[in-house]
């Protein structure tokens, strides 16, 4: 494990999440998150409570709008709840002042989004490492090479993103997420812009990561194929949890959105 810098927002500095198999990675308590006037409201995100395990796979799936993205980026402290808590560890985000918040997120959050979010005239390698570089992490020996040559990027370290295939892009921004080793990874739909072979792959790495190392990860999508690598799956419709699973199978998953979508 990376050792990352404590936190200075509480004497309880650490975030002790590999430690307990059963500790909560992150939690959300009761949180909606609105957009638009109250004349025309969106209730995107409308009461939600949610514990996610650490050392787990979580899925987070439900229909296109129904509030999937913005319950990621609540508990990703990327956007704001307008009411109700999250939890990262033992941090609830509410209290933190803006710059504790992207300290928070800088050493102990991992992100993969739909858009790959790559620096453009920084080369495959450089992107990889970034989020190290800016930390003043070290990388754990062999962590690098074994991240690098599980996504078959080796041949590929010393471009740009602009020379890059979508699918490469997103195994960039995937090894980006997964080289610290975060306390918790938020992925957006990881695979949405693969190809099977390559997608498989990576969820694959994914799923090993957190049965092997001990990695937290909760995943969006609406891919029933992309879930059933998942632990436990979450469904939501209309901004509300309305259902879960868990060692989920494809038939299985793809029967419940049947229903939820009757
Ligand atoms: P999903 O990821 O499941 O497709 P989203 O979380 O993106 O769903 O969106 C949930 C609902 O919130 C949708 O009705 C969407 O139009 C609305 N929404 C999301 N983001 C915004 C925004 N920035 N402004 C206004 N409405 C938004
Ligand atoms: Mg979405």
């Amino acid at each position: 494990m990376v050792q990352t810098a404590p936190l200075p927002i509480t004497t309880k500095t650490a975030l002790p999440l590999a430690s307990a198999p059963t500790a909560v990675a992150a939690r959300a308590v009761a949180i909606t998150r609105t957009y638009g006037t109250t004349s025309n409201i969106v209730r995107a995100v409308d009461g939600i409570s949610l514990d996610l395990s650490a050392r787990r796979f979580t899925a987070i799936m439900g229909p296109s709008g129904s509030g999937k993205s913005t319950l990621l980026y609540c508990l990703a402290g990327l956007e704001q709840v307008s009411s109700g808590q999250i939890w990262i560890g033992d941090v609830e985000l509410s209290r933190l002042k803006e710059r504790q918040l992207t300290r928070l997120r800088r050493d102990h959050i991992g992100f993969i989004f739909q858009a790959y979010n790559l620096v453009p005239t920084l080369t495959a390698e450089e992107n990889i490492r970034l989020p190290l570089d800016i930390a003043h992490h070290h990388v754990q020996p062999g962590w690098f090479d074994t991240v690098v040559e599980t996504l078959e990027l080796r041949p590929r370290l010393h471009h740009l993103p602009a020379e890059l295939s979508g699918g490469q892009q997103q195994r960039v921004a995937a090894a980006r997420a997964l080289i610290s080793r975060p306390d918790i990874i938020f992925a957006d739909e990881p695979s949405g812009n693969l190809d099977s072979k390559a997608g498989k792959e990576l969820l694959s790495f994914m799923q090993r990561s957190v049965r092997e190392l001990g990695q937290t990860i909760v995943m969006v999508t609406h891919d029933p194929v992309i879930a059933s690598y998942a632990d436990r799956v979450v469904f939501l419709s209309d901004g509300k949890l309305v259902s879960e699973l868990s060692a989920p199978t494809r038939e299985r998953l793809v029967e419940r959105m049947i229903e939820l979508e009757s």
